[in-house]
């Protein structure tokens, strides 16, 4: 999936910088039917992230739904990718604080 040699440094937004946090995934699959393997997903909730600011017109213009991404990493393997999000606080309930 990844096109870079390095991999990225593992719980920093590739998009931001910013630290990102341990999030439950749901037991819903999402659309293609794949599931993630991982109890917990390391997303980056950063409400500044330019993957999400920028993100809430792409979706926007490709999709014609109103919505954003963010930027999530495996925390065991170097799979990431940007999950769909339907507004500022979707998702936030499932954060586990350390
Ligand atoms: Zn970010």
């Amino acid at each position: 999936m990844r096109d870079k040699k390095t991999p990225a440094e593992k719980g920093v937004c590739i998009h931001c910088g910013a630290s990102m946090k341990k999030w439950s995934t749901p037991d819903i699959s999402f659309s293609d039917g794949l599931g993630f393997g991982a109890e917990a997903l390391l997303v980056c909730f950063n409400d500044a992230c330019p993957l999400y600011v920028n993100g809430w017109n792409s979706m926007f213009d490709r999709y014609g739904r109103v919505g954003s991404m963010r930027y999530w990493q495996h925390p065991a393997d170097n799979d990431d990718g940007a999950l769909p999000v339907a507004h500022k606080d979707a998702m936030r309930g499932d954060i586990i604080e350390d």
